[in-house]
C-alpha cells in the first residue's frame, strides 16, 4: 500500500532564532541551511526578511538548496492593500521559494493587540495570500494561538483558515503559541479542522511549555494533519519548540508512523542526525544534551552489570532502536559497579579484542575500582577510560611528554589604574627528540593551559588542529580539608564527535591538566597519529 507523505517545516532559524542567547550570524544562518537540506528536511524557513539586516541579506543570498526555502513575514496591516504594505512588499522581494505569513485567528487579539475587526483581519489574510500567489510563491499561513483562538471563539478561528485555504494558500499551520494545549486537545481540535480543510493542507506547530511539543505534532498527525513544524534540538523561545531531531526518528522507526508514512529524511541521511544535532550545539557553543532522546551520549548507555551481559547476548532486550540509525551509538558504562561483561563489551567497541579469561581484564577492572575510590568517574568520562583501557593493554603510543609547566596568575593595577587579572602559562614537552615551549595567555588559568598545551605539538600539531573544548564542569569531592577535585573536561572536533575525559587531584589545576592531556590524547589515537 502507498504511504502518505508527511512533511516537515524546519524554522531554527527563525522561531529558534528568538531563543535567549541565540544570535545566528549570516554564515551561521547559511551552515545550518545546509545541515537541514541535507538530512532532507522539506522546508526551512530562513528568517524575516525586512526585519533585520541578516535576514534580508540571507535572502538576497545565492544558496543552491534543495529544500523550499520560505521567507517569514506578517500579512499585511489592517487599513492598508497588500501592494501599499511594506512588510509584504519585502516579503515578495525576498529570493524566497514560499512564504509563511502568520496572522491572527483568536478574536481577542484581533480585538486587542490588533484593534481591528474580525472582518479587516480574515480580508488581510485572503489579500496576502493572493498577492503572494499572485507572484509565484507557494504559501503558508501561520494561524497565531488557533488553539486558544479555537477554544475562545471556533467559529472565528476555523473562518481564519478557511480563508487562507480558499486563497490557495499550500498549507495551514495551526499554531500552539503560548504552548499550553494538551495533547487530547490538539487532536479534537484538528480532527474538526480537517472536516472544513483537507488533512493534506494542515499543518501543527507546537510550543514545549508542558513539554509536549513532540507529543502534540503526533496528536495532529494523528488527527489528520500532514504538516510538521519544529526545530533542531527544540530550540525555541520559552521551552522552545517541537523537537525535529526526536520527531525524525519516532516517525521512522515506530510502526504506527512508518507503516503509514513516509518524509523526504532518508535512512542514510537519519545516520548523521546525531550529528546534525551535535552541530547545531556546535554553533551555539553549547554542551550537547547527554539525556537528549536518540541522540544523546546517554540515549543508549547501561550501567547495570546484568543489563549490559544482556545487552551483549542481544541488544533489543534493552534498546527500543538500534543506535546506529541514528548516528549514536551504545554504550557500556564502566563504573566500580561493572560486570566483566561491560568491560568486555567496551573493549571490543574500542576495537580491543580480548579473550574472557585474560588476565588484564581482571587488572583493568582493579584498576577502575582503585581509580573511582579516589574520584575518578569513568562513566562520565568515556574516553579517559578508552585510554586507561588502551594503556593497560599497551596500545597508547607515548606521543609526548610534558616535562614542566608553570601557569602564572597576576592580579594588578594597569597603566590606567584599573583592576586586571593576567594569566599566562608556559609548557614544555618533549616531542620525540625535540623539546619544545610554548607560552599563553588565558582568560583563567586553565584556559591558559589548554591554549599553551595545544599551540605547538611539534609533527602532531595538524592531527590537533580540529580540537577544542566544549565544556569544563568542576566539583569538590569529600568535603572538608581532604577534598579533592575532579574535572570534567568535554572536547570536539571538525567530525563532530564529542568526548569527555577526566582529571582528579587535591589541585584544581592538575586535574585540570590531567582532562586536558588525556583530550588531547584521545584525540591522537583517534585520528591515528604515528607513534
Ligand atoms: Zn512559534
Amino acid at each position: 500500500m502507498a504511504k502518505e507523505r508527511l512533511y516537515l517545516f524546519d524554522t531554527t532559524l527563525r522561531d529558534g532564532a528568538q531563543t535567549n542567547g541565540v544570535d545566528f550570524t549570516l554564515a551561521d544562518k547559511l551552515a545550518i541551511a545546509r545541515l537541514l537540506d541535507e538530512l532532507g528536511i522539506d522546508y526551512v524557513e530562513g528568517g524575516y526578511p525586512g526585519a533585520n539586516a541578516t535576514d534580508t541579506e540571507l535572502f538576497a543570498s545565492e544558496r543552491k538548496l534543495n529544500t523550499t526555502f520560505t521567507a517569514f513575514g506578517m500579512t499585511r496591516r489592517p487599513g492598508r492593500s497588500a501592494s501599499n504594505d511594506p512588510g509584504v512588499a519585502a516579503l515578495l522581494a525576498a529570493k524566497a521559494d514560499a512564504i509563511c505569513f502568520v496572522a491572527k485567528s483568536w478574536d481577542y487579539h484581533v480585538r486587542v493587540a490588533l484593534e481591528t475587526t474580525e472582518e479587516e483581519n480574515i480580508a488581510s489574510i485572503r489579500d496576502s495570500v493572493r498577492a503572494a500567489k499572485e507572484a509565484g510563491r507557494e504559501v503558508l499561513l501561520d494561524c497565531e494561538h488557533f488553539f486558544d483562538g479555537y477554544k475562545a471563539n471556533p467559529k472565528f478561528a476555523l473562518a481564519c483558515a478557511k480563508a487562507a485555504y480558499d486563497e490557495g494558500a499550500r498549507w495551514v499551520v495551526l499554531c500552539d503559541t503560548n504552548g499550553g494545549t494538551l495533547p487530547n486537545e490538539v487532536e479534537t481540535i484538528v480532527a474538526d479542522v480537517v472536516k472544513i480543510i483537507p488533512g493534506d493542507h494542515v499543518g501543527i506547530h507546537a510550543h514545549n511549555d508542558t513539554e509536549q511539543a513532540v507529543a502534540n505534532s503526533f496528536a495532529a498527525v494523528r488527527a489528520g494533519a500532514r504538516h510538521i513544524q519544529g526545530t533542531l534540538n527544540g530550540l525555541g523561545e520559552r521551552c522552545g519548540n517541537a523537537n525535529l531531531v526526536s520527531i525524525i526518528p519516532t516517525l521512522k522507526l515506530k510502526k504506527e508512523f512508518a507503516e503509514r508514512f513516509e518524509i523526504g529524511v532518508s535512512d542514510e541521511a537519519m545516520e548523521h542526525l546525531a550529528q546534525v544535532s551535535h552541530a547545531l550545539d556546535e554553533r551555539l557553543n553549547r554542551a550537547p544534551n547527554r539525556h537528549a532522546p536518540y541522540v544523546g551520549a546517554s540515549a543508549f548507555a547501561t550501567k547495570a552489570g546484568i543489563h549490559a551481559s544482556a545487552i551483549a547476548k542481544d541488544p533489543a532486550t534493552y534498546e527500543h532502536v538500534a543506535p546506529e540509525a541514528v548516528g549514536n551509538r551504545r554504550k557500556v558504562l564502566v563504573s566500580e559497579q561493572a560486570g566483566k561483561s561491560n568491560v568486555v563489551s567496551e573493549l571490543e567497541r574500542i576495537g580491543i579484542k580480548v579473550e574472557k579469561d585474560d588476565p588484564r581484564i581482571g587488572r583493568l577492572l582493579e584498576l577502575v575500582k582503585e581509580r573511582e575510590a579516589i574520584g575518578y568517574a569513568y562513566e562520565a568520562a568515556d574516553a579517559s577510560f578508552d585510554l586507561l583501557a588502551r594503556r593497560t593493554f599497551g596500545k597508547v603510543p607515548a606521543y609526548f611528554d610534558v616535562t614542566k609547566f608553570d601557569v602564572n596568575v597576576e592580579h594588578r593595577l594597569n597603566a590606567k589604574g584599573e583592576r586586571i587579572t593576567v594569566t599566562m602559562a608556559v609548557v614544555k614537552l618533549k616531542v620525540g627528540d625535540d623539546s619544545l615551549i610554548s607560552a599563553a595567555e588565558g582568560n583563567g588559568p586553565v584556559n591558559a593551559l589548554d591554549q599553551a598545551l595545544r599551540k605547538d605539538l611539534g609533527k602532531y600539531q595538524d592531527f590537533i588542529k580540529g580540537l577544542h573544548l566544549t565544556d569544563y564542569r568542576v566539583r569538590i569531592l569529600n568535603g572538608g580539608t581532604e577534598a579533592v577535585t575532579r574535572v570534567l573536561i568535554e572536547s570536539a572536533d571538525e567530525t563532530g564527535e564529542t568526548w569527555t575525559t577526566v582529571g582528579v587531584s587535591p589541585n584544581i589545576i592538575d586535574a585540570s591538566f590531567q582532562a586536558l592531556m588525556d583530550s588531547i590524547v584521545y584525540k591522537l589515537v583517534k585520528s591515528g597519529a604515528p607513534a
